[in-house]
């Protein structure tokens, strides 16, 4: 008898109510990414392979001026992406890391105050939300985010800090006086 109640509440606690899809294209996968960081409370840790969404880019800077700890890894070719949204966030003071270790670096996740993973297929792009068949899922599981976290910490160990490589480019101008 214990063990078919137990049955019944582990399964109970698996509900697949914790857990909404979003398709792209126009489906709402940037309006739910957009919706649940805005409601983020303490921390987002964010993985992204191309970032050029930037209604998710201004969420995520709104929340980190609320006060939320936001941090960024991103793969390499945010490096030279030209409407990265790396920059945007690293002149509003979000730390954003970039990821060289893999091939690509392809994960899209946030995890949202260590208890909601958003990821799927969907990138934070424009084209993703406007053209592509993409899917995304965000799930209401602390165990799960536990070990998304564990994954995100792994790769933030092997990353580099992001800077601005155009701007110091431009730094280099002819007529600004040179340090050396
Ligand atoms: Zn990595």
């Amino acid at each position: 008898m214990k063990t078919i109640f137990l049955t019944i509440l582990l399964a109970v606690s698996a509900s697949a109510s914790d857990i909404k899809v979003f398709f792209s294209p126009k489906g709402g996968c940037t309006e739910a990414v957009v919706e649940n960081v805005g409601k983020a409370k303490s921390t987002i840790l964010v993985q992204a392979y191309s970032f050029t969404s930037a209604p998710i880019a201004k969420a995520l800077v709104d929340a980190a001026k609320r006060g939320v700890k936001v941090q960024v890894i991103l793969d390499k070719s945010q490096r030279t992406e030209k409407y990265s949204g790396a920059d945007f966030l690293l002149h509003e003071g979000v730390p954003i890391f970039i990821d060289a270790k893999h091939a690509i670096a392809h994960n899209k996740i946030m995890v949202i105050d260590s208890h909601k993973i958003l990821t799927g297929s969907f990138n934070f792009t424009k084209e993703a939300e406007e053209s592509n068949a993409e899917n995304l899922l965000v799930i209401e599981d602390a165990a799960l985010a536990k070990k998304y976290t564990a994954n995100w910490q792994s790769h933030l160990g092997h990353s580099e800090p992001y800077t601005d490589e155009k701007e110091t480019m431009a730094d280099t101008r002819p007529n600004r006086k040179r340090a050396k």
